[in-house]
């Protein structure tokens, strides 16, 4: 708490009283510290590539000038690394933007089986490489949520992809899209089989930068940032993000949403007013 005293003086014997403030500053701290530690750990996760870079470029410049086998692997690696930082800022940025329209509410109709079916697809090469199958069956009816096409994109890539790079190789990752009336009644659940969250980690994975296993996280090329970014659009759309994992069980990701109004629906949809 923060005191102040303000002395009131009633007469010039000196009776008097005095008003005391107490300002509860705990809030006030804990953005301040996260703001600190938010600034200390991008600069860590920007610099670790970086230095890697400096290494290699010194390396090819000095000992292994005239070493082509080497240069050739030390590209590769100097190439994985500034992608690595490369997705980071974009990451970096599309938090920053989300932040700043965190109290505008988005407001088109958006048809979510369609954006689960070109996210499936862009995601089909990795989850080759993992052997991994994407099972989707598309409800009957079109299910149209209110939000943001491009914010609602991401969600369900960051989930998708999350499923196939922590969930088992050669294992299952299931999409499922409900329909229902009423607040949040539009549903979205990513469920995997791989070895599942541990119950420490579950209430912290949606913070910026926190990783269950950081070197798995890293090795599979992951920044930390994107379910703090599904987080965040969620908010912004009146969602919610409901995680629910037992170890060796496989984890579900649960999206909620509000229905988009049938009549800004209908406007959106070219098919339904054909
Ligand atoms: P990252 O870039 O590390 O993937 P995320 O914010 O997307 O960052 O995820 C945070 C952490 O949550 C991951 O590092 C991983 O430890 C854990 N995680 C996310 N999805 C799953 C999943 N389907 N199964 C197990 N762990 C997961």
């Amino acid at each position: 708490f923060e005191v102040s005293v303000t002395p009131i003086v009633f007469d010039k014997v000196g009776a008097g009283a005095a008003v005391v403030t107490l300002r509860d500053l705990t809030e006030q701290r804990r953005s301040e510290r996260m703001r600190v530690d938010f600034i200390a750990n991008a600069s860590h996760e920007l610099r670790t590539p970086l230095a890697s870079l400096l290494g290699f470029i010194e390396t090819l410049q000095g000992p292994a000038r005239n070493d082509v086998d080497a240069r050739a692997r030390f590209l590769e690696i100097m190439r994985t690394q500034a992608a690595r930082m490369s997705r980071l800022i974009d990451d970096l940025l599309s938090l920053s933007r989300i932040e700043l329209k965190a109290h505008v509410r988005p407001d088109s109709a958006v048809e979510i089986s369609g954006i689960v079916r070109s996210v499936i697809d862009a995601i089909g090469p990795l989850a080759q490489d993992r052997n991994v199958e994407l099972a989707f069956t598309p409800p009957a009816a079109p299910v149209w949520a209110l939000g943001d096409r491009d914010e609602l994109i991401r969600v369900v890539e960051n989930l998708i992809e999350n499923a196939v790079k922590y969930g088992a190789s050669g294992g299952r990752v299931e999409t499922s899209v409900t329909a229902g009336e009423g607040p949040q009644g539009v549903r979205v659940t990513v469920r995997d089989f791989g070895p599942g969250i541990a119950p420490e980690h579950l209430p912290r994975l949606t913070e910026r930068f926190y990783r269950g296993d950081a070197q798995a996280s890293r090795d599979a090329g992951g920044t930390g940032l994107g379910l703090a970014l599904v987080k965040h659009i969620l908010q912004r759309h009146g969602g919610q993000l409901a995680i629910e994992s037992r170890l060796g069980e496989g984890a579900s990701f649960v999206v909620t949403l509000d229905p988009a109004p049938k009549e800004l629906a209908a406007s959106a949809s070219p098919a339904l007013k054909a």
